[in-house]
């Protein structure tokens, strides 16, 4: 019975906090030098109820790179203006069951960008909302959205994004590949650049635990109360974390934890418990597919605690 008792979302996140502070496995993104430079012992933990109550417990006020977590709300953006078939179409829902920035998957795919949450699909995600704004005001545009998830103004870690920029010829290579089979909507090198910039927004544990919370909250930012994205099509971003939100370990993941998730390289990883709450955890170093070893053991201990999983039917 969730409700039975009232839920002591701090006693929690600080055991979950404690527990897996000395973790040492896993480290930093490397093919990224600025992401390889953060400090490893970086950790913070927070939890965003669909009230807009929020708990938190170590470095939550850290600004980090959002990186592939953006993919979320880029989606969110694109489903709001284009519609669900729009992106069912142009960029597709299934998962690849390999890498993010897969060249393979692309190709076993039908040629077609397999979904929203990997690079390919992420840019050709972007590209639709480039092209539909237009250069001269896509940016304002992106950038005012993300604002109303965040409930504050984003800015781009410079440093990052130059660092990204300077070494992403693998995902510009994406872009070009994307292009030729037609599923790339405008300019593949810009569309490149841009999501290379939305990767690079800086963010903190708590930022993130409002963004996802306002999918807990079917849509609704909890703090602001504006509705960002149509309550339908909450579920649908939901169901795409859920197959492909882990990378290649999203099955595992959901094998064991239950709950729609992203991670980013940067350290994050949102889950969402539909209409209770949202739970974002930083910490540098990640597993071999790029997810954070303490985020992951963080949200599973969390998600226990709570009877999160979505599949339990509690
Ligand atoms: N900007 C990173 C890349 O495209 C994001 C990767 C990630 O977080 O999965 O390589």
């Amino acid at each position: 019975q969730k409700h039975a008792k009232p839920v002591d979302y701090n006693a929690v996140i600080n055991e979950a906090y404690n527990l897996f502070k000395n973790e040492q496995s896993g480290k930093n993104a490397d093919y990224i030098p600025f992401l390889d430079r953060a400090n490893a012992a970086m950790y913070g933990i927070v939890i965003v109820t669909k009230e807009g109550q929020v708990y938190q417990v170590g470095e939550t006020k850290f600004e980090f790179g959002i990186e592939s977590v953006e993919k979320v709300f880029t989606l969110c953006m694109a489903m709001e203006i284009f519609g669900d078939s729009v992106i069912l179409e142009k960029v597709g829902a299934s998962q690849t069951g390999l890498p993010f920035n897969s060249v393979p998957a692309i190709e076993l795919d039908d040629k077609k960008p397999s979904n929203p949450l990997v690079n390919a699909g992420a840019m050709a995600t972007t590209s639709l909302l480039t092209s539909h704004f237009g250069h001269s005001d896509a940016w304002e545009k992106v950038d005012a959205y993300f604002a109303k998830f965040a409930g504050r103004q984003l800015t781009i870690l410079d440093e990052l994004y130059k660092s990204e920029a300077a070494n992403n010829q693998h995902n510009q290579a994406i872009a070009m590949l994307l292009k030729s089979y037609g599923y790339m909507y405008d300019d593949p090198l810009y569309a490149c650049d841009f999501y290379t910039k939305q990767c690079s927004y800086g963010v903190t544990t708590r930022d993130l635990g409002i963004m996802a919370g306002t999918l807990a909250n079917g849509g609704v930012n909890p703090i602001t109360k504006e509705r960002l994205i149509k309550e339908e099509y909450v579920p649908k971003v939901l169901a795409i974390m859920g197959t492909t939100g882990l990378y290649e370990t999203t099955g595992e993941w959901m094998f064991k934890v239950g709950l729609p998730s992203k991670s980013g390289v940067g350290g994050g990883i949102i889950s969402v418990v539909p209409g209770r709450y949202a739970i974002a955890v930083f910490s540098p170093p990640l597993d071999k597919a790029g997810n954070s070893v303490r985020a992951q053991k963080a949200i599973q201990y969390i998600s226990g605690k709570l009877n999160a999983n979505i599949y339990s039917g509690k």
